[in-house]
């Protein structure tokens, strides 16, 4: 039994997302399908779309930041129940049973996860389809409450861009007293001011957009410094505790490693199509700095979020779009024109 599912997808590199039906499969005693309502519009949703990370299977339909309504549950669910408002992200499955899975870290999972997106699906041996369409069927285990408290929509972009900036900036422990770097202020880097902000920590964004400063301020950011000016940057030489660097596109990172004091950590969560240059190697070794990585965040870390913006009464600026304005929506997020996060009303799809 499987049933019809209306979508947009990619189908080839080069060419505009469009409508696309497809076969999702009927609820499993374990899994729980969603009506999507929302759905966040992430940056690698268009790395995926135009297989710039080589690795796209077409069609494809992406969408990994995915707030609905349950309509149906398998007989053997427990945490959720028909009408709830659930979340979805990045992740709809992972083997469970391997050291990182068991440690709550199924990003890390060493049989690798199953995106929600372009991953092999384990219960048909088909490709996963993302939240650019009108349901999903997922495993109980990778679904998400979401408080109520959290409006709807806004709170879509807390799947990816708000895991991807809380776990790193709770893994190396930023806090009170501690002066943390965001740069960019995209999608990640606006969650990655505001959390940084909730955590207590001084918070210093920088931006090639000069454009959103008082935007930054207004989001919590101490002090704003437009990157591309060596004056604004010559100050911080040597003060930051840590940096997070959401750049979507290839850049010097030497310029951002000199501002970490000693033992500090830039860690990057951009996933730029081509290499950064390689770090001046000098400039770790001199400070015993690190540079680091990190990808998303595990299943009860994310819920860990989700709790945390409710009680912090944060959510994502958002511009709704319909689905008919996606391809319009990438080529405005290639040139930074986004404030903050793109989200599908998904409504639209039956227009
Ligand atoms: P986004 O909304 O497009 O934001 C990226 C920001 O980077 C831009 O707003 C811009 O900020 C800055 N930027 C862009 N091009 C730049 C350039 N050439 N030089 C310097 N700065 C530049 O993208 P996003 O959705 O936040 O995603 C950011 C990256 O993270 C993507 O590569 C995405 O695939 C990746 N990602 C990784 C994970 C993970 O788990 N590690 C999860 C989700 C996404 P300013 O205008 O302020 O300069
Ligand atoms: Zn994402």
């Amino acid at each position: 039994m499987h049933s019809t599912t209306l979508g947009y997808a990619a189908q080839a590199a080069h060419t505009p997302l469009a409508p696309y039906r497809f076969e999702r499969r009927e609820p499993g005693p374990h899994d729980v399908q969603i009506e999507i309502q929302y759905c966040g519009v992430c940056h690698s949703d268009l790395h995926t779309a135009r297989d710039e990370w080589h690795n796209t299977v077409y069609p494809a339909v992406p969408g990994h930041e995915i707030i609905g309504r349950v309509t149906a549950v398998g007989a053997h669910v427990s945490k959720f129940s028909i009408g709830q408002t659930v979340g979805v992200g990045c992740m709809v499955d992972s083997c469970q049973a391997c050291p990182s899975c068991d440690e709550g870290l199924e990003q890390y999972c060493e049989n690798g996860f199953t995106g929600t997106y372009n991953s092999e699906e384990k219960e048909t041996g088909g490709i996963t389809y993302g939240g650019y369409s009108s349901q999903i069927v997922v495993n109980e285990n990778f679904v998400l409450r979401v408080p109520d408290s959290l409006d709807p929509a806004a709170a879509a972009p807390l799947l990816c861009a708000g895991i991807t900036t809380y776990s790193p900036l709770r893994h190396w422990k930023v806090g009170k007293g501690q002066k943390v770097g965001i740069v960019g202020l995209g999608g990640l880097g606006h969650m990655g001011v505001k959390i940084a902000h909730a955590m207590g920590a001084e918070v210093v964004l920088f931006t090639t957009s000069p454009d959103k400063v008082d935007d930054a301020l207004r989001l919590g950011a101490d002090e704003v410094v437009i990157s591309r000016d060596e004056a604004q940057m010559a100050p911080h030489v040597g003060t930051f505790d840590f940096i997070l660097n959401t750049v979507a596109a290839p850049h010097n990172l030497d310029m951002f490693l000199i501002l970490l004091k000693r033992e500090g950590t830039m860690t990057l969560v951009g996933a730029p199509a081509t290499p950064h240059p390689s770090p001046e190697v000098f400039n770790l070794i001199m400070k015993r700095r690190h540079l680091a990585g990190s990808l998303i965040g595990g299943i009860e870390e994310t819920q860990e979020m989700l709790d945390f913006c409710a009680a912090h009464g944060i959510t994502s600026d958002i511009e709704m779009i319909n689905i008919q304005d996606i391809n319009a929506a990438y080529e405005r997020m290639l040139k930074s024109d986004v404030k903050y996060r793109f989200v599908i009303d998904m409504a639209s799809l039956k227009a």
